[in-house]
């Protein structure tokens, strides 16, 4: 990266746009400090067409709440947006110097890392196009509005389990453990009847219509919705790049954080799902106010 040519230093480059990133950019904002906020426009919900369990923003277009979100925070006069992607990110004299996709170059004495986290999807024939829509990976945000219906749970692993000894609250479930995806020993077979789970063994070849499971036998199994376990993995290299260590999750591995979200990288903070083990839109934006004033109180005070 060539860094030689003059630029203004930003106070803080904030690396995705959406809830966790312009919430951290807030405060940062209200601080009157110098920022900037550079965002490649693929936030992880952009399949749902409402966002669920937000306070004050309950059943909302997902889009609508992101964008109410940037034009209030655009309205401060020290906040610059950048539509882009950051591919490279490098340290040196206490500064950090930041590439995009596109060509720019961006300088910051601090970072703010709020890139989200990617879904991988299982590979079962017609899954990819219904998610959001009717295959779901959370019940506090999609169950309720299944209206206590008929649930399916497609079995990939470990938490297809826990997710059907949950779903039985939000109406009655089917476990397609799919030929062995999931396999059941005697114990786990009695908690699951106790909640009054139904398991069907036999493989699932497809998903047709709105959410019914079509198995190998050509037998159709109508559901009112589905959910099943995505892997993810944060949404940029610029952690790694940096040296930033990473913690386990149960779906992915995620950016290690203290308390105040600084990461284990001295002013590189990260916040949303991409810092934490699970997340939703309100932890998100929970985080993001957390490490924007901790970001702006380690410009006062290091
Ligand atoms: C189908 C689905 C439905 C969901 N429904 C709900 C719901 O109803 N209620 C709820 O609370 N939660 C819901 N969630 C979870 C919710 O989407 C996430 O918890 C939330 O989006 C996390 O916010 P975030 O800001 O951390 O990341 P994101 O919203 O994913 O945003 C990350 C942003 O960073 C950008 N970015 C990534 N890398 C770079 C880079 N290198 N340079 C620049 N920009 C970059 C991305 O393009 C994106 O714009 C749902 C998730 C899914 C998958």
């Amino acid at each position: 990266m060539n860094t030689d040519a003059p630029q203004m230093v930003f106070d803080a480059a904030v690396i995705g746009g959406s809830y966790a990133g312009l919430s951290a950019a807030m405060q940062l904002a209200r601080a009157r400090r110098r920022l900037l906020v550079i965002d490649a426009g693929q936030r992880r919900n952009r399949f749902a067409s409402a966002s669920h369990g937000f306070l004050g923003q309950d059943g909302r277009a997902p889009a609508e709440i992101v964008a109410d979100g940037k034009a209030q925070l655009l309205a401060y006069p020290t906040v610059s947006w950048m539509d882009g992607s950051v591919v490279q990110a490098e340290m040196s004299g206490g500064e950090f110097a930041l590439g995009t996709a596109q060509g720019q170059l961006v300088r910051a004495r601090r970072l703010v890392l709020a890139p989200g986290v990617v879904d991988q999807l299982p590979a079962i024939e017609g899954l990819t196009p219904r998610w959001g829509r009717s295959v779901f990976h959370c019940p506090y945000c999609h169950g309720y509005e299944l209206g206590q219906g008929r649930i399916g749970v497609l079995g990939v692993g470990e938490l297809s389990l826990h997710q059907a000894l949950m779903l039985p609250d939000w109406g009655q479930v089917t476990f397609f453990t799919n030929n062995g995806a999931c396999v059941l020993d005697e114990t786990q077979r009695i908690r699951l009847a106790a909640r009054g789970v139904a398991i069907e063994p036999r493989p699932v070849a497809r998903l047709v219509d709105h959410a019914t499971v079509e198995l190998a036998d050509g037998t159709r199994v109508v559901m009112d919705g589905l959910f099943t376990a995505s892997q993810t993995r944060v949404g940029s290299p610029i952690a790694e790049q940096l040296g930033c260590a990473f913690d386990v999750g149960p779906v992915g591995s995620y950016i290690r954080t203290d308390a105040l979200k600084e990461t284990t990288v001295p002013g590189v903070f990260a916040c949303g799902d991409a810092a934490r083990a699970t997340g939703n839109v309100a932890l998100a934006v929970g985080d993001g106010a957390q490490a924007g004033a901790a970001t702006h109180q380690s410009l006062m005070f290091r």
